[in-house]
């Protein structure tokens, strides 16, 4: 029987550059979804808007705005078919927040520029504030880039049901692998990762057929993407912690339409499909990957941790475990660094940066969550 070096569950846009990268590192891959590639979960629903955070110069901004330089560059290098330049606008909600923007401006090193509200009505955005253009900053594809992102991987269709370990192999129905990467999105279900606090958001996106003319794509409470090849899409997500996904009839899009009608012309919107998806978010909204820590083990081996027992030594990880998940809303943007910084890790043994590394969430999970009461 085939054994690959690493499986990596879940097709959407963490699992699909995790194994672009671990491919171009020359391991032998195997991708699973449930679904099909972008098919699903939050990957499908995204309007995949790649833009820079803004913000008072916080580390998730920073970190946000690496990932974005490197993904803008690795999308224009590698996958210019599925990454459409179009600028993004980031138009303030209301005049108070009118009023931050000001604030912000020295904190973004992100190429960008005011637009001023004349500017703004001359490329059809309605009534709005001074804002800021992110030239650089676009929009992807995608299901076409995850699947070109699968390009010479080998893919099945198949849902994980379980997953054993066994004489240094992970074990998944007939397959078998050295390693076993889970970018699974909101879905958890396989081991005790309550530490990194995964929770969806979810969210709906319609594409509209339409005539507008409208070369930028822009975002305020929402997202309204430039019109590409006649469609234009519109999408945001909002209900947190909803636990099975929403089915989306439509309905939910009235009032992301009615929004979108404040910033531009829709008078020959034509809903042409709609697509409703979870996102995941990690406890502190960052980014989570790398190894697992065997939550039973630690708690057996230390068992008054929940109580502030200081820890002296690394915690102990479930061998040749990953994850790569809880992007939020900047899936398309984190993705790229984060597949590459996966793959490092995994080939060169190179450190996961501390700000994505799950590790940062466990003691305080251990001392301070009430899943742990029984400890105390
Ligand atoms: C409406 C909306 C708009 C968004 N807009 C943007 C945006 O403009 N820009 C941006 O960067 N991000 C955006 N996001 C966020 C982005 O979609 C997510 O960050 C990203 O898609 C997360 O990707 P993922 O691969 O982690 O998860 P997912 O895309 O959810 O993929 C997880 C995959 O795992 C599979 N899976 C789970 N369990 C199993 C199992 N047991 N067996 C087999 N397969 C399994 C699922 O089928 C799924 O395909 C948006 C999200 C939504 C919902």
């Amino acid at each position: 029987m085939k054994i690959y070096d690493v499986i990596v569950v879940g097709a959407g846009i963490a699992g699909c550059s995790s194994a672009y990268f671990l491919k171009q590192r020359g391991l032998d891959v195997l991708v699973l979804d449930r679904a099909g590639v972008a098919a699903m979960g939050g990957s499908s629903a995204a309007g995949a808007f790649v833009s820079p955070k803004i913000g008072k110069g916080s580390v998730l901004q920073s970190l946000t705005n690496e990932a974005f330089e490197f993904a803008k560059k690795f999308y224009i290098e590698h996958f210019p078919k599925y990454f459409k330049q179009t600028g993004v606008i980031r138009i303030p909600k209301d005049e108070d927040d009118a009023q931050k923007f000001l604030q912000y401006e020295e904190f973004n090193s992100s190429q960008r520029e005011w637009i001023d509200e004349e500017s703004l009505e001359s490329i059809g955005i309605k009534k709005s504030f001074d804002s800021f253009l992110f030239n650089e900053a676009g929009v992807c594809d995608a299901p076409k880039l995850c699947k070109a992102f699968l390009e010479g991987i080998e893919y099945k269709q198949y849902e994980v049901e379980s997953l054993v370990y066994e004489d240094n192999l992970w074990i998944i129905g007939n397959y078998r692998a050295k390693k076993l990467v889970l970018a699974t999105g909101y879905e958890n279900k396989f081991f005790d990762m309550r530490y990194m606090g995964v929770k969806g958001t979810w969210g709906s996106r319609g594409d509209y057929e339409t005539n507008l003319d409208l070369d930028v794509s822009m975002h305020k409470q929402i997202s309204v993407s430039a019109n590409i090849d006649g469609i234009i899409k519109i999408g945001a997500t909002h209900e947190k912690e909803v636990d099975v996904c929403i089915t989306c009839n439509g309905k939910p899009l009235n009032s992301l339409f009615s929004v979108a009608s404040t910033m531009v012309d829709t008078s020959d919107f034509k809903l042409k499909e709609t697509f409703c998806g979870m996102r995941s978010g990690s406890k502190d909204y960052f980014p989570l990957l790398g190894s697992v820590i065997s939550v039973s083990e630690m708690l057996e081996k230390y068992p008054k941790l929940p109580r502030g027992q200081q820890l002296k030594e690394e915690p102990q990880k479930m061998e040749n475990l990953y994850v790569c998940n809880g992007l939020g809303g900047r899936g398309f943007v984190f993705a790229p660094m984060m597949g590459k910084m996966l793959a490092d890790n995994i080939v060169d043994g190179k450190e996961i940066d501390k700000r994505l590394n799950p590790d940062r969430l466990f003691l305080k999970w251990c001392r301070k969550s009430k899943d742990l009461e029984s400890y105390r």
